[in-house]
């Protein structure tokens, strides 16, 4: 079995990563960094999945689970690159606090945001991508990767931040009310009640 430690912003605190590898030598478990950001404990046996938890958890741990608000995927932004116009990991975090109450999210929309225009996090292909640039914030929505890959529609130009939570906040809960169990952003693009036209 696999278990995924969410990692805020993609950060992994001293701690937590020096507690993952005595879990992992201890259970002889293999790492993986996931494409989300996220750690992953891979191979670990039925028997030993909630002592490995129960390890972890002390250290504030959050692990995967049903209905839990995904975290942003980020790139480094300001201060660690020097094109970064804000700091990602911030930002990360207030959409994270925004949401920490939510209690069921329907999977499967994204988030993604990045520190300038050049989109390294994929915010262009993701459901909701938020970039900054020097002019305020500009949103993407229904983008997507996989074999029939998709860039977003451009819903929003030269925000600021609390315009960009609060565009967040309609498009997941119209996400919510037309979902029944999963969906991908990009599908409700068309739908007539969609909130958000192109922005030009
Ligand atoms: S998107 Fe921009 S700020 Fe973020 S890592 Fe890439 S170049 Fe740097």
């Amino acid at each position: 079995m696999n278990i995924t430690l969410l990692l805020p912003a993609g950060r992994l605190p001293l701690e937590i990563m020096a507690k993952a590898l005595e879990v992992a030598e201890k259970y002889h478990l293999g790492v993986y960094l996931s494409t989300t950001q996220n750690l992953r404990l891979l191979n670990v046996p039925e028997e030993a999945v909630d002592a490995v938890k129960a390890e972890l958890a002390p250290l504030g741990v959050q692990f995967k689970g049903p209905g839990k608000f995904p975290l942003p995927r980020v790139c480094v932004g300001a201060p660690h690159c020097n094109l970064g116009v804000i700091d990602t990991e911030r930002l990360s975090a207030a959409i994270t606090a925004r949401f920490k109450d939510k209690a069921m999210t329907k999977p499967k929309f994204k988030i993604a945001v990045s520190g300038c225009p050049l989109a390294c996090s994929g915010v262009l292909t993701t459901d909701i991508g938020v970039m900054a640039t020097r002019a305020g914030f500009e949103m993407y929505a229904g983008g997507k990767g996989g074999p029939y890959p998709k860039v977003g529609r451009r819903i929003l130009r030269k925000a600021t931040e609390e315009e960009v939570l609060e565009v967040i906040e309609k498009l997941v809960n119209f996400h919510d009310a037309h979902t029944v169990k999963k969906q991908r952003l990009y599908k409700l693009l068309d739908h007539p009640d969609f909130p958000f036209p192109e922005a030009v």
